[in-house]
């Protein structure tokens, strides 16, 4: 009898070590797995880099992705590799996007067919969202439970007067204000279309995880961009102009590419300036800027090199080619009328690599500096870079 009990307890005990045991290693391959994750997610800072994270960790836990589509809001659709999902049509992947919750593609829709025929019938679309910097009293609803405004379409949240709040009766704005800080916001920015078992965690592991990281990523992205525009012309500025010429020229050297580059300046823009006024120029430097970034490709880089001065980088390019382009876009400018009937005209310079053995990026730009310099004889004029240029003095690049 003992001995039977002994055994059981030795039988019981040895199950609860091997559940323990189990338990110990499931545990430790989750820690195992979220310190990969946020060491991924450390170094990770665009937007796209980590929608890919995010599909990997997906994947690695069994969920098969078949992929992420993205809001695009001047087409105002779901963007993916092959599929356009129009908003504002019923389907499953923009009721996902709308309601923040997962849904599996409905036979009742029209293009809930289409979609099943394209990805398959047993897709799932899990949204992913991003935390909003505003409170929700600024959102149109609030996505926190237990918030008066949660899943209401009113705009200012229970800070409207005279609305009680969980049986109590906030008296001033800031009181409530105060209350209403933590309730964080969440912005809709795509749906992932998935395939497996498992959808509920892992909407909740997206959830979880991602919307503070996409929030941070978005607002990196912007950083960098505002860091590398013109405020006033919406075109790259000098720093970003100088980086990007490196870039290039680094480029141009290793695959033995020619490049070139231009620099122009508009021409007698003091007087410009005395005469129609500061507002005015502005609105000249601005419209130039959209006009000839429409003129060039997608490849070239325009950027405001200083006051009125602009570069144009044109990868591999050789010198005659970008002094035909350069030349085009001085007619064009030459023709165009701008706001209020005004007309400008620039001078320009070009100078290549290897056309006029430059030793480096700065090199190209002190070329193409004095040839906008010899421009500036005629004005109106463009002119290519000559090493007998080099002894009549120049402006100072
Ligand atoms: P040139 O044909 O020799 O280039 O004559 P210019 O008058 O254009 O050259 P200058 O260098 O004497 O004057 C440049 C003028 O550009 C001075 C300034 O009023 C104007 N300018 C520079 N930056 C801006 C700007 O951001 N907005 C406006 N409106 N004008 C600017
Ligand atoms: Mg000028
Ligand atoms: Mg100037």
């Amino acid at each position: 009898m003992y001995m039977k009990t002994a055994l059981a307890l030795l039988v019981v005990t040895a199950l609860l070590n091997i559940i323990l045991l189990k338990l110990f290693r499931q545990k430790q391959a989750e820690l195992r797995d979220t310190t990969r994750l946020y060491s991924h997610l450390a170094g990770a800072t665009g937007f796209d880099t980590l929608i890919k994270i995010l599909a990997e960790e997906i994947d690695r836990r069994g969920v098969e992705v078949i992929g992420f589509y993205r809001k695009n809001a001047l087409e105002k659709t779901l963007e993916g590799e092959n599929v356009q999902i129009p908003l504002f049509e019923k389907s499953s992947a923009v009721k996902a996007f709308f309601t923040l919750s997962p849904c599996k593609l409905g036979s009742y829709h029209e293009r809930d067919r289409a979609l099943a025929e394209a990805l398959g019938p047993d897709t799932v679309f899990i949204p992913v969202r991003m935390e909003k910097d505003e409170p929700c009293w600024k959102a149109r609803a609030c996505a926190v439970r237990g918030c008066a405004a949660y899943g209401k379409e009113q705009h200012a949240c229970w800070l409207r007067a005279g609305k009680i709040y969980k049986g109590v009766n906030l008296p001033t704005h800031n009181e409530k204000l105060a209350k209403c800080i933590s309730c964080k916001s969440f912005l809709p920015v795509g749906v992932f279309a998935v395939r497996g078992r498992r959808i509920k965690w892992v909407h909740t592991f997206i959830t979880n995880h991602f919307s503070g990281a996409l929030r941070n990523s978005v607002l990196y992205e912007r950083a960098v961009y505002s860091a590398s525009m013109d405020s006033l012309t919406k075109v790259f500025n000098r720093r970003s102009l100088e980086e990007h010429l490196l870039n290039a020229f680094k480029s141009a050297e290793r695959y033995g590419q020619p490049l070139s580059l231009a620099m122009f300046d508009i021409d007698h823009f003091k007087k410009f300036n005395d005469t129609y006024g500061h507002q005015a120029g502005d609105s000249i430097l601005r419209e130039l800027a959209g006009l000839v970034s429409a003129f060039i490709r997608e490849a070239d880089i325009l950027a405001r090199y200083g006051g009125e001065e602009f570069c144009l980088v044109f990868p591999h390019t050789d010198k005659m080619h970008a002094f035909e382009i350069t030349e085009r876009i001085r007619a064009e400018i030459e023709e165009n009328i701008f706001s209020a009937g005004r007309r400008v005209t620039v001078s320009m310079g070009v100078a290549g690599y290897p056309d006029d053995e430059t030793a480096g990026a700065k090199a190209l730009l002190k070329k193409a500096d004095i040839a906008l310099y010899r421009s500036k004889i005629t004005r109106n004029t463009v002119t290519s870079y000559s090493e007998a240029f080099q002894d009549e003095g120049t402006d100072s690049v």
